[in-house]
């Protein structure tokens, strides 16, 4: 038996809670984990919440990610004993996840825990951070580069935002935070942000071009906000979109397209292939401070998941949420 979130649906309603699990009950995979960290991200607060369809199948146990040691495999490669990484796949959603002590998972799905990190700091970066790095790779693919001028974040100080944040400052960019919580102003500058700047001026609709303004943005809120930052980008520049914290519409027109030439670059992590999967891992070890990592990071337990789950929905959990499911 090991302890998981356990999410149900049936004539009693949509309820999370921490339950005891027959090991018998876990899913096929050729490799079984004996997780050590998990971590809350935007998608899991859907699950565990029940406010957005992510859950496949019930009984589901969520957790996009998790970090562990392998307690038995079958696939070629990875061995008992090896520390290894999971993010996506579908894992938390149509499969059982890592908000457990043990997961059974397919091997193709790992990644070696980079030599940089400790289990519980690459739970911290997490699925949010390492589509942070994502982000950051797209825009520096588009020829987005730290002499071109302010770089925007949106929902900064979310878990995506925090990690892109500190990243892009590290690299040199100017970066400036867009955030509903102003309170939060010095820790968005501890984290690297130059100017701290109100989300209220991008969530009603806006004109299809503004004053020029980004050389690259990282937006993680979706709606009238990205349309109103893709209207405010130069000439040129790239908008990376991965979230929909507003919503999941694009108010917008392509004026910014076609007038400016900027481009908006889709960033998704779940079935990004394994190479750039390896890439951003690599990247974020060179480039990831990880006293800011620490500075964006809160740990709880596995009793603790289901309310702070809600929490993060609200917008109310700043940075990241790690969780120690032993615990
Ligand atoms: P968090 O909840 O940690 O952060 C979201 C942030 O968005 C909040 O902290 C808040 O920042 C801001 N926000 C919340 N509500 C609104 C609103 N109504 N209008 C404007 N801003 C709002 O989530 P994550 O960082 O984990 O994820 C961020 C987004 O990215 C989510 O939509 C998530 O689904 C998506 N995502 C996508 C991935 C992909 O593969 N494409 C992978 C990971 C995440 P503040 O208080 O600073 O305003």
């Amino acid at each position: 038996m090991f302890k998981a979130v356990l999410i149900e649906k049936d004539e009693a309603g949509y309820r999370a809670a921490v339950k005891e699990v027959d090991d018998a009950d876990l899913p096929a995979g050729d490799v079984t984990v004996r997780v050590a960290w998990s971590t809350l991200n935007y998608k899991d607060g859907l699950a565990i919440t029940g406010k957005g369809p992510v859950v496949r199948g019930f009984p589901m146990v969520p957790g996009i990610d998790l970090a562990g040691t392998v307690e038995a495999s079958s696939h070629p490669g990875i061995a008992v004993g090896d520390a290894v990484v999971l993010n996506g796949w579908g894992v938390g959603e149509g499969h059982w996840g890592g908000l457990a002590q043990r997961a059974r998972l397919k091997g193709e799905w790992l990644v070696p825990l980079p030599a940089a990190f400790t289990p519980r700091q690459a739970m911290a970066i997490g699925t949010a951070g390492y589509t942070a790095m994502l982000c950051v790779m797209a825009l520096e693919r588009h020829g987005v580069s730290p002499g071109q001028g302010e770089v925007l974040v949106t929902g900064a100080n979310g878990g995506v935002g925090s990690v892109a944040v500190a990243l892009l400052a590290r690299l040199g960019y100017t970066v400036v935070a867009s955030t509903g919580r102003p309170q939060e102003a010095d820790y968005l500058r501890a984290l690297g942000a130059a100017e701290i700047i109100d989300r209220a001026q991008f969530a009603a609709p806006g004109k299809p071009l503004a004053k020029e303004r980004w050389a690259g943005a990282v937006d993680t809120v979706g709606s009238h906000t990205l349309a109103n930052v893709c209207a405010s980008t130069r000439y040129r520049g790239t908008v990376a979109a991965c979230g929909l914290a507003q919503g999941m519409d694009l108010p917008a027109t392509v004026a910014p397209f076609i007038l400016r030439g900027v481009t908006l670059a889709g960033v998704d992590s779940v079935m990004a292939p394994r190479a750039e999967r390896l890439e951003a891992w690599r990247r974020l070890a060179q480039d990831l401070d990880v006293d800011k990592l620490e500075l964006m990071t809160r740990e709880i337990g596995l009793g603790e998941v289901v309310a702070t789950a809600a929490a993060l929905l609200e917008g109310r959990v700043r940075g990241r949420v790690v969780v120690d499911v032993n615990r």
